[in-house]
């Protein structure tokens, strides 16, 4: 991109532009039982005007990215809010209509402001709204008025739909999965907020939509199949196409509009980035069977891991309760297969069990424990399971995440507990989820998982980089779940139909939103 006009712009006018940039990031699962509410941004930190500056600084975020960038573009950035959750069920209106107010009061006091940078993450959902994003520009959009350059960033799990496409001047998402370019991103809105103010009125996006649904699993750019889309959509980009995201859509959003997006963000003509999102949405049906997964049960994963000689542990991958996916992390089907496996496997697990947790606690480190845990929060999927052990380490301490993905930040377990089986499996209960994408909530809990036959996470794809190099094989399981990777599975009641793969006679649905 080219930035010397911005500069222009900057040095000619009689102070910089200054940037106003706001966050609030959280990801909905509709499936999920356990709704979510601002107490679950507050458990994380809810971060106002300057205090988003000390507190983000060295980590990667989006926010902290766009603000790097843009005192490199010698713009004044102006940080509004930063608001992130874990992933989990649908926020409660009232919260929603609370972080709605909040964005919209640091705004008003934000002084003049000639852009404005959203990070959102674009598939948040509240009780009574499908599309919480595009609200949030829309409202942003009321008070800054149709001229000014809005630019929103997403997660690459969003379900862009028509109505941010209209509010916002660009839209663009993470080039990558397992995550790893928040502060990048953040950049990238930082770069085009710049050509905007430089070149008036010419940006938009376009988006397409394209009716498919692709297991997390199996969503990881870099990899066959994805890399394919994502090369061909690299080879379009040019002196006016900017930028091109892939919304692969995290699938357990039972919401309208749902399905695959491309966004393409040019500076030229809307035909010819049309044109181009038509062509990647023809290049992904056309390999579209590439997405279908190979699902492992329980009994085969327990017969592979006997039977396989290794010298790292297999990673036990319970995606069907994937927190970071908004699953509860409370099923026991794991743990119950792990404690009858006869000989027994060397393991680690999570599993998130507050009465459980209170119980170890107060029996306390070195007390012997026989109770009944799992299924607390969302019975649907598994039953409980008795576990017997001893109490090694009580701990309320918060996770800092050591891999790739949202590297340095700080995240909350509530209170936790180990218990050692005797009979190879260790488990950390924790009152929230443990973060189980990093290998750090094992190694911060004191669990040495290198020398195990198995490690169990709740992750879909994003333990791939955390884990990276720690493990001999992943096996996906095919188990039930609000996270499930078996899509037809679910109860979908308001997505667009027919759906691939959940339905049969597929046909392409020519969509283009714009
Ligand atoms: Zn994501």
């Amino acid at each position: 991109m080219d930035f010397s006009t911005s500069r222009q712009i900057v040095e000619k006018g009689s102070s910089r532009p200054r940037i106003a940039v706001a966050s609030i990031i959280q990801e909905t699962n509709t499936f999920s039982l356990q709704p979510s509410s601002y107490a679950d941004f507050e458990t994380q930190g809810v971060w106002f005007g300057e205090e988003i500056i000390t507190r983000s600084a060295g980590l990667n975020l989006e926010i902290s990215g766009s603000m790097t960038r843009l005192a490199e573009l010698e713009f004044i950035a102006v940080p509004v809010m930063r608001a992130w959750a874990m992933s989990g069920g649908v926020l409660e209106e009232k919260s929603f209509r609370r972080l709605r107010n909040e964005l919209m009061d640091g705004l008003k006091s934000a002084g003049m402001i000639d852009g404005v940078i959203l990070n959102l993450h674009g598939a948040l959902v509240s009780d009574e709204e499908f599309h919480c994003d595009a609200r949030l520009v829309e409202d942003v959009r009321e008070f800054v008025g149709t001229d000014m350059p809005i630019v929103v960033t997403h997660d690459l799990h969003a379900n862009v739909g028509t109505r941010i496409v209209a509010a916002a001047t660009a839209v663009i998402g993470y080039k990558t999965y397992p995550h790893i370019d928040q502060g990048d991103t953040g950049a990238r809105a930082a770069e085009l907020i710049s050509v905007a103010l430089a070149r008036k009125g010419t940006m938009k996006t376009v988006l397409q939509k394209v009716n498919i649904l692709i297991p997390a699993e199996i969503q990881p750019i870099l990899d066959y199949p994805m890399n394919v889309v994502r090369e061909l959509a690299d080879s379009h980009l040019d002196q006016e196409i900017l930028d091109i995201s892939l919304f692969p859509v995290q699938p357990w959003l039972d919401v309208p509009e749902l399905g695959f997006g491309f966004l393409i963000t040019t500076v030229g003509s809307r035909e010819k980035a049309q044109g181009i999102g038509k062509s990647l949405a023809q290049k992904l049906w056309e390999i579209k069977d590439k997405f279908l997964l190979k699902l492992v049960t329980l009994d085969e994963a327990i017969r592979i891991i006997h039977s396989a000689p290794q010298t790292k542990p297999f990673v036990l991958v319970q995606s069907a309760d994937a927190t970071p996916g908004g699953a509860t992390g409370d099923d026991a089907a794991v743990l119950a297969a792990l404690l009858l496996a006869n000989p027994p496997i060397s393991s680690a697990m999570t599993l998130v069990d507050a009465a459980g947790v209170a119980e170890c606690k107060a029996a306390g480190v070195g007390a012997k424990v026989d109770m009944n845990i799992g299924s607390s929060l969302d019975g649907r999927w598994s039953k409980p399971v008795r576990l017997t052990g001893t109490v090694t380490r009580v701990s309320s301490d918060p996770i800092v995440l050591t891999g790739p993905v949202m590297n340095g930040q700080e995240v909350s377990m509530g209170d936790w507990v180990t218990v050692d089986s005797g009979h190879g499996v260790q488990v950390l209960i924790t009152q929230r989820p443990a973060p189980t994408f990093d290998p750090s909530a094992y190694v911060q809990a004191g669990l040495n998982i290198t020398d195990l036959a198995a490690v169990q996470v709740r992750s879909c794809a994003l333990f791939r980089s955390g884990f990276a190099g720690l493990f001999t094989d992943a096996l996906i399981l095919d188990l039930a779940g609000a996270t499930t990777p078996n899509l037809a599975s679910l109860d979908f009641q308001n997505i667009p139909r027919p759906m691939f793969p959940i339905d049969k006679d597929v046909s392409l649905l020519d969509v283009i939103y714009n």
